[in-house]
């Protein structure tokens, strides 16, 4: 198996998008959904390891609950800036 590098914040972050989606009622289009992930990724700290590919998820466990709330933070922070600011009409 391949080692790669991956940001954990990244893996959470794509995890909870949709929850977060859904429950502020935003815009599902990928657009949207991709601009609330780099805008929410752009204001909080990486967390990357090295892990095989697959075993990423089993590594999010060692993310810690403040992490973890700062996190979440940030991404419904996002999700609301980028339905009040939609760029969905840009290419
Ligand atoms: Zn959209």
């Amino acid at each position: 198996m391949e080692i790669v590098l991956k940001n954990l914040a990244e893996s959470l972050i794509l995890l909870k998008l949709d929850e977060c989606v859904e429950k502020l009622g935003c815009c599902k289009c990928e657009k949207c959904r991709m601009d609330i992930a780099s805008y929410a990724l752009n204001r909080i700290p990486p967390k990357y390891v090295a892990t095989y590919e697959g075993e990423v998820y089993s590594k999010l466990d060692t993310l810690s609950l403040q992490y973890e709330t700062d996190l979440l933070n940030a991404l419904y922070h996002a999700a609301r800036v980028v339905a009040q600011n939609p760029r969905h009409e840009e290419l």
